[in-house]
């Protein structure tokens, strides 16, 4: 029978929902045993008269966990693809529940605060707040105190802010600008629909608000020779890193061949538009493609910066002479990531030349 305490919700999804449980492959499996006696949660029984492991109770079996699998001499268990938990981990409510199980469980859990480490966290005063279109915002943060600032950091590092009311709500944002010397960073933030830190960002952050920061985090950042030319692949608001890797260039070799292809659903969505007139202008080498899906006649477009329907893959195999001799940096949302990186690979692209920032699982 399959145990309560092995088959209760798995981060709020109830188990019987979730495909995870090993599967022997007879041929290959010798009857070691390992499996059976490894298994603290009484997966398997033993058929002594076959000498075969028997998956009994598949429920009891860890969401994650293929440790019998990984310890079978002869490679004879098999598991699900972990993309399929992975797939659950960008749900809502496993995010939320892990958060909150975090908290319940807190003086259980919390690590003792006598270990050094070596983050950088500093306090950052809200400057400003604008919002280009209903769903993003465009958000200026500025050091509070002289010195206590991210004023050093590569171009396309991310932050870690709190919400201020909060001590463990905390997400990632990248920096949309390169280094000012003022300490004074850009974050481009998209409202996503049930999201905990966002529904806070668009609702309650108020100019003058100070947040904790953790910074600067990340390794995004250039690492192409200056003589290579450049491809950048944006998604929604993955555009903050490319804009500051960009505004890197721009200030090294402004004449460097640059192509930007900023994929949007609809074109209405194209929140910057102001910010790459303003690099185009500086920087000659640099072409922009604007791809959205739903696509009407709302960008404007000029002789380096164009518009077009479709989505980023349908752009590039209109034109896939872009992918010639470039490097690549793409950043955004994991599902266009995914969908890139395969076909990218099955174009064979090296991965050497694909540089990728993924915003969430
Ligand atoms: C390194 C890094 C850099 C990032 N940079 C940016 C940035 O510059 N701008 C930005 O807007 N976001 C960025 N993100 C995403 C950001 O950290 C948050 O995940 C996002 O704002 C949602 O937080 P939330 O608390 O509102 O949603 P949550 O309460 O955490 O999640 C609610 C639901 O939304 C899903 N979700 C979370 N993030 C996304 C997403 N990016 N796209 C689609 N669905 C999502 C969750 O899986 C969940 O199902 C970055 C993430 C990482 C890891
Ligand atoms: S560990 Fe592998 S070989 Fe040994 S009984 Fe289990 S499945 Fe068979
Ligand atoms: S994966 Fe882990 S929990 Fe599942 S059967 Fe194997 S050892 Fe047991």
């Amino acid at each position: 029978m399959p145990s309560p305490q092995f088959t209760k919700p798995w981060h709020g999804v109830p188990r019987d929902q979730i495909h995870w449980n090993p599967t022997i492959l007879e041929d290959a499996c010798i009857g070691c045993g390992t499996c059976v006696t490894g298994c603290s949660r009484l997966v398997y029984r033993f058929d002594f008269e076959r000498k075969k492991p028997v998956v009994i109770d598949p429920l009891n079996c860890m969401v994650g966990c293929t440790t019998c699998a990984n310890t079978c001499p002869t490679s004879a268990i098999e598991f699900p693809p972990i993309e399929s938990v992975l797939a659950l981990e960008g749900q809502a409510v496993v995010r939320h529940s892990v958060e909150d199980d975090l908290q319940q469980r807190h003086d259980l859990l919390a690590a003792p605060s006598s270990i050094p480490h070596p983050d950088h966290i500093v306090v950052l005063a809200v400057a400003a707040i604008e919002r280009p279109t209903p769903e993003v915002l465009w958000l200026t943060l500025a050091p509070v105190k002289p010195g206590e600032c991210f004023c050093e950091f590569t171009p396309g590092q991310y932050i870690e802010l709190w919400e201020p009311e909060s001590t463990h709500l905390s997400r990632s944002y990248s920096i949309a600008n390169a280094p000012h010397g003022d300490g004074s960073i850009v974050l481009h933030i998209r409202r996503v629909d049930g999201g905990r830190f966002t529904a806070w960002a668009f609702d309650g952050m108020r100019v003058g608000d100070h947040l904790k920061a953790r910074g600067p985090l990340g390794a995004f950042t250039m690492r192409t020779p200056a003589t290579t030319p450049l491809l950048f692949i944006a998604g929604g608001t993955g555009l903050a890193p490319v804009l500051a890797l960009i505004e890197q260039q721009v200030r090294f070799d402004a004449l460097r061949d640059m192509v930007l292809l900023w994929g949007m659903r609809r074109s209405a969505d194209f929140y910057a538009l102001d910010a790459l007139r303003t690099l185009l202008a500086l920087a000659p080498g640099l072409h922009v493609r604007l791809v959205a899906e739903l696509a009407d006649d709302a960008a404007q477009a000029s002789e380096r910066m164009t518009f077009e329907a479709g989505t980023v893959l349908d752009a590039l195999a209109r034109n896939p002479t872009v992918l010639t001799g470039r490097d690549l940096y793409i950043a955004g949302p994991p599902a266009m990531l995914r969908d890139l990186t395969q076909a990218l690979t099955a174009q064979g692209i090296d991965s050497r030349r694909l540089h990728i920032d993924s915003f969430g699982v």
